[in-house]
C-alpha cells in the first residue's frame, strides 16, 4: 500500500483541525520533511507522521491484525520545553490516526524502528472515536491512541495526557461509553498515586465526550454558520442553551453551526433564534447600543440576516424549538417577543 508522503499527511493533519475551529500557523517554510512545527490556537506542536501498514516480515511471521508505522530518517524524537512533540501514523482502511508516547522515544534502541497498533484498536476508534491500547514495550508499557479525525483537537488540547495512564487502557472504552462508571474506577484502587492518575484520565474522557459535540454539530450544518452561510474555517459550534445554564446539553439539538460574528452576536443576546427558527435583532439593541454609542453597522447587520436560520437537512439534527425557548429567556429577551 502506498503511503502519503509526509507533505500531503500534514496538509491532511492541518485541514482535519482547521474543520473544527482551530487556528493553525506552519512555522517555517515547509520543507516536506519530517518534523513539521504547527501553532495551533496559542500552543506549539512538532509532529512527526506516518502512513500506518500492515506488519512486515514474510506471511505468517508477525500476528495479521498487526499494523505499525516504520520510522525513517530520524534518529530520535525531539523533545522542547515550550512545545509538544507528537508522533503518529495515519491509517487509511481505519479512517483514523494513532499516537504513541513521543517521550518513550527520545532515543532509538535500533536504527529504523517501527510502532505497533493493532488493527482492532483502529476499528474500535473507527466506530466510536477514540480507542486505546497498552503496547508492551522494553522500556515498560506505552500507552498507544487511536482516534477519528474529528477528535484531533481534542487530542492536542487534552488527549495527550492520557499517555500518562497506560495501566489503565482497559478501562478508557468503558469510561467512553457510560460516565456512571467513573466513580467505580476511582473507587477500586484506594492507593493516591492511583487515584491521582485515575482522576486524571477520567478529566481526560470527560473532555472527549464533550469533544463530540463540536464535530456533531459542525458536520450537520456542513461547516457554514447557520445565519450568513459562510464557512471560511470561521464557524464554531455554539450552544443554544449556555453551558453554563441547568439543563445544558451537549446534543446536537442543542447546537447552532455559527460563524465567529454570529456566534458572539448570539451568545450576547444581540441576534435571537426564534422557536420557528426565524432571526431577529433584540428589541432593545438599537437604543440600547446608540447610548453608549456602539451602534455603528447595525443596520447593515440587521438588513444581512435571512428571514430565517439555515438548517441541516437530517431533521433530528435540528435545533430544539424548546431550547431555542430557553435560550431567548436565559439571554434576556422579553417574553412577548419570543
Ligand atoms: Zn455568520
Amino acid at each position: 500500500m502506498a503511503g502519503l508522503r509526509f507533505a500531503r499527511l500534514i496538509d491532511q493533519f492541518v485541514a482535519d483541525l482547521e474543520r473544527q475551529g482551530a487556528t493553525v500557523f506552519r512555522e517555517g517554510l515547509p520543507t516536506g520533511e519530517r518534523p513539521a512545527r504547527l501553532r495551533v490556537d496559542d500552543r506549539r506542536y512538532i509532529v512527526l507522521l506516518w502512513t500506518i501498514t500492515p506488519g512486515g516480515g514474510p506471511p505468517g511471521t508477525r500476528p495479521a491484525t498487526e499494523r505499525r508505522i516504520q520510522i525513517t530518517k530520524v534518529s530520535g524524537l525531539p523533545l522542547e520545553p515550550d512545545a509538544r512533540t507528537l508522533v503518529g501514523g495515519w491509517s487509511r482502511e481505519s479512517a483514523v490516526y494513532a499516537f504513541w508516547d513521543s517521550r518513550r522515544h527520545v532515543v532509538f534502541s535500533q536504527k529504523s524502528p517501527s510502532f505497533q497498533v493493532d488493527s482492532r484498536t483502529l476499528d474500535q476508534a473507527g466506530s466510536v472515536g477514540l480507542a486505546t491500547q497498552n503496547r508492551p514495550t522494553r522500556e515498560g508499557p506505552e500507552l498507544v491512541v487511536a482516534l477519528r479525525p474529528d477528535f484531533l483537537l481534542w487530542y492536542l488540547q487534552a488527549g495527550t495526557n492520557i499517555h500518562n495512564a497506560p495501566e489503565d487502557a482497559d478501562a478508557v472504552a468503558g469510561l467512553i461509553a457510560n460516565a456512571e462508571e467513573e466513580r467505580a474506577f476511582l473507587d477500586s484502587d484506594p492507593s493516591p498515586p492511583v487515584v491521582a492518575r485515575r482522576f486524571d484520565l477520567v478529566q481526560v474522557i470527560r473532555a472527549f465526550r464533550h469533544a463530540q459535540f463540536r464535530p456533531t454539530v459542525l458536520r450537520a450544518y456542513s461547516y457554514r454558520c447557520a445565519v450568513c452561510g459562510i464557512a471560511l474555517k470561521l464557524v464554531d459550534a455554539a450552544h443554544i442553551v449556555p453551558v453554563a445554564y441547568p439543563g445544558s446539553t451537549d446534543e446536537v439539538t442543542n447546537g447552532l453551526a455559527l460563524c465567529r460574528l454570529h456566534h458572539a452576536a448570539y451568545d450576547t443576546g444581540l441576534l435571537g433564534v426564534f422557536p420557528d427558527y426565524r432571526v431577529a435583532v433584540h428589541p432593545d439593541a438599537p437604543d440600547r447600543l446608540r447610548a453608549v454609542r456602539l451602534a455603528a453597522g447595525l443596520d447593515e447587520f440587521t438588513a444581512a440576516l435571512p428571514p430565517v436560520i439555515h438548517l441541516p437537512g437530517n431533521a433530528e439534527a435540528r435545533p430544539s424549538p424548546a431550547y431555542l425557548r430557553v435560550a431567548l429567556e436565559v439571554r434576556g429577551w422579553p417574553p412577548g417577543a419570543v
